[in-house]
């Protein structure tokens, strides 16, 4: 069944417009004048959302940890080595109280934020089941980690079994089965070299931890730091499995989305820019594990904006995150950042997974999110500042045309 919906203010690639109505069935079919949307679906109902409301497409957190939903305050920050100790002292605590009830929760509050698509990273496969039922879009991030060469051909073929799965869902679960390779200091390079080229070979989304903290670094460049003795007493290794180079180079040509790369130098970054990688963003995991900031000022490699899980957060709503990063990056003019950073929700978070959504343009799903501003806002420039600012959840959500109740 076709709709239209006409909001005071449509945020589309090309910016807001005023006075454009969305006609829609389970994909955009149309933006025009109301009237003349009429006048072709005459038949269609149409939704006025009223004054000071803005449709954006729904969020997409491109990066997030369901099975770690449990923790609220068992992990260590300040200290990425202490963070990640105080992660395997827990975890076999954690991941179990992360049941099927707790992580439809979380799903939940992302929906009531206006999230209607994210990226899971699952380590363990224990997240399909909800991932399967919840409404939004999931792209299922099937992890492989492991450095042990022992071990490197039982791990592959347990992240193809998890795969496979992935792979088996209907349609309308909306699961799409995707790569995430740990890290470039966790996984051994032959699993990197065979994960990334099964990713080519069948067009997955792929995705990697990349140059998170100093400390990964100094072990990759020197064989050194915080990440020594952690190396030589969990996995009795002294030295790294690869070089920066030499991981980055796996990923050429196929575009691919590094999470974090706060530690990244220019040169690196512009390497990503040129093989059409994205970075995904995430300053508050970023600042609580002591990772730094990453230079955002750099605007040649496109960014996707993502919570990161709950074990280095505390809530994973996008607009919670593009408040953190407005004062983060305190140097950076305000309303381009805000501006940037609601690309990097939408039509950026999208195409660094290889999504067609993010976007309300004619052909796109009809994922929407409507928010209300508290006030009209008389600059238009000041909309993507205002949306950040003011808005907690979001009023409606549509998700392939449907709209799904929010009590
Ligand atoms: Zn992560």
């Amino acid at each position: 069944m076709t709709t239209i919906i006409l909001p005071d203010y449509l945020y589309t690639p090309e910016g807001y417009l005023r006075e454009k109505a969305v006609a829609f069935d389970d994909r955009i079919l149309t933006i025009d004048t109301p009237e003349r949307l009429r006048e072709k679906y005459p038949e269609a109902p149409l939704i006025d959302t009223g004054s000071d409301s803005i449709l954006y497409p729904g969020f997409i957190n491109v990066h997030t940890h369901l099975e770690y939903s449990a923790n609220r305050t068992r992990l260590e920050y300040g200290d990425f080595l202490r963070w990640l100790e105080s992660v395997i002292r827990e975890r076999d605590t954690l991941v179990p109280q992360a049941d099927n009830a707790l992580m439809e929760a979380a799903c939940r509050q992302m929906l009531h934020c206006g999230i209607t698509g994210f990226g899971a990273v699952s380590t363990f496969g224990t997240d399909l089941e909800v991932c399967r039922r919840v409404p939004q879009r999931v792209t299922y991030f099937n992890e492989i980690i492991g450095s042990n060469p022992a071990t490197v051909d039982m791990l592959y073929q347990d992240f193809l079994q998890r795969l496979d799965a992935s792979r088996s869902c209907s349609p309308e679960e909306r699961i799409t089965p995707a790569v995430a390779i740990h890290a470039p200091h966790s996984t051994h390079p032959a699993m990197v070299r065979r994960a990334v080229a099964l990713a080519r070979e069948e067009q997955l989304p792929l995705s990697a931890h990349f140059l998170e903290s100093p400390a990964e670094r100094q072990w990759l460049e020197e064989a050194a730091g915080d990440f020594k003795p952690f190396f030589e007493n969990y996995l009795k290794s002294d030295r790294p499995v690869t070089t920066i180079e030499a991981f980055l180079s796996q990923f050429d040509g196929y575009p691919s989305l590094f999470v974090h790369a706060v530690q990244t130098t220019e040169e690196e970054r512009g390497h990503l820019a040129k093989q059409g990688h994205h970075v995904a963003h995430c300053p508050r995991s970023n600042r609580l594990l002591g990772c730094g900031r990453y230079p955002l000022e750099d605007r040649r490699v496109p960014v996707a904006l993502a919570t990161d899980g709950l074990s280095s957060n505390w809530s994973l709503s996008l607009f919670d995150e593009m408040r953190a990063a407005l004062m983060l990056h305190y140097r950076a003019p305000l309303q381009e950042l805000a501006d940037l950073l609601l690309r990097a929700v939408t039509l950026e978070a999208a195409r660094s997974i290889r999504s067609e959504a993010g976007r309300i343009e004619a052909g796109a799903p009809a994922d929407f999110a409507l928010i209300r501003l508290p006030q009209p806002c008389p600059r238009e420039e000041d909309l993507a500042l205002q949306t950040i600012l003011h808005t907690h959840q979001a009023e409606r959500v549509w998700i392939a045309g449907e709209e799904l109740p929010l009590e």
